[in-house]
């Protein structure tokens, strides 16, 4: 049988074995083919953890290779046109180096396990993460703590938001979200110094501006509300094993005010037009239809607001 495919073979010599110089040993490499899809898998040998690339696509995989966790070496994993429902664990703690992330065309948002993202130096290392064709609906508030990430890319799955506090991923410059279903964006996004945004297929918004009173600021918020706001202005740390996961995943919930305080589902909200700074907007509707929703912490944050956008009133 002829096998006709693509091979790239990153770092052959193994420098950490300390054979003598010029005598070089091959990484471990296995070529196949899978039906009529191209298989295409680049062994790095694992004993080394040397190779700085991996790549298996287009290769039915349902579960990641946990042997894959010992190329401590590893800054580039492209895992896409796959079945992977989720990822291990300890991805970012077994990987500190990964940079980038191409999982284009798997099945992540079904598995619904997204715990991977905060383990390890993901948080502080990855740079690129590509979700394209995932099936994902809702993605999860954890993506957030990504904070170096500078592109991410989620075209094409199912989403009809954007998590609350997407304007926290400072580094972001280029994000993607077209073919999904949304119909407008977290006040939060204002925050973000964007190059380029594309939202084609974005759906036009039927939410209308509510007007919000005084009155509508007279309540007391419940307890947890007012700690939960207080972790986040303080910025305390917080993980699973100091804190439940009910009050980890309400205090991912926050959404922020225009003046960036915390709020939570009591304060009213409102839906204004998207006046954001970007370079590049690509878009199919008239750019004046992008509507972002706010919360208000108060009655003179929303006063401002309104004079902004609503002079009219
Ligand atoms: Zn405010």
């Amino acid at each position: 049988m002829k096998i006709i495919c693509t091979v790239e073979v990153s770092d052959r010599n193994l420098p950490s074995l300390n054979l003598p110089s010029k005598k070089s040993v091959r990484s471990s490499l296995a070529i196949g083919k899978s039906g009529d899809k191209e298989l295409y898998i680049l062994h790095q040998t694992n004993q080394n953890g040397s190779g700085k690339k991996y790549k298996i696509n287009n290769a039915n995989v349902r579960t990641l290779d946990n042997r894959i966790l010992r190329l401590r070496n590893l800054c580039v994993l492209y895992l896409e046109n796959n079945e992977l429902t989720t990822l291990p664990e300890q991805l970012g703690s077994s990987l500190p180096k990964l940079t980038e992330m191409h999982l284009r065309d798997n099945s992540l948002g079904l598995g619904g396990n997204w715990k991977w993202i905060v383990n390890g130096n993901l948080q502080k290392q990855l740079k690129l993460l590509d979700l394209r064709s995932n099936k994902i609906s809702v993605l999860p508030d954890k993506l957030v703590k990504l904070a170096n990430l500078v592109t991410l890319n989620v075209d094409d799955n199912r989403l009809e938001s954007l998590p609350n506090a997407l304007g926290y991923m400072r580094s972001l410059r280029f994000f993607t979200a077209s073919k999904n279903q949304i119909s407008y964006l977290p006040g939060s996004i204002k925050l973000l110094r964007l190059e380029c945004l594309d939202l084609s297929h974005y759906v036009f918004c039927e939410k209308l501006n509510k007007k919000v009173t005084a009155k509508d600021f007279l309540f007391v918020p419940p307890l947890v509300d007012i700690a939960a706001a207080c972790v986040i202005t303080k910025r305390l740390y917080f993980s699973e094993a100091t804190l439940p996961q009910t009050l980890i995943d309400h205090l991912e919930s926050a959404s922020f005010c225009v003046c960036g305080k915390p709020c939570f589902s009591q304060q009213p909200e409102s839906y204004i037009p998207y006046r954001g700074l970007c370079d590049c907007i690509i878009t199919t509707v008239n750019r004046r239809d992008f509507k972002i929703s706010v919360r208000y912490c108060s009655f003179q944050c929303y006063s401002k607001e309104e004079r902004l956008f609503f002079p009219q009133y």
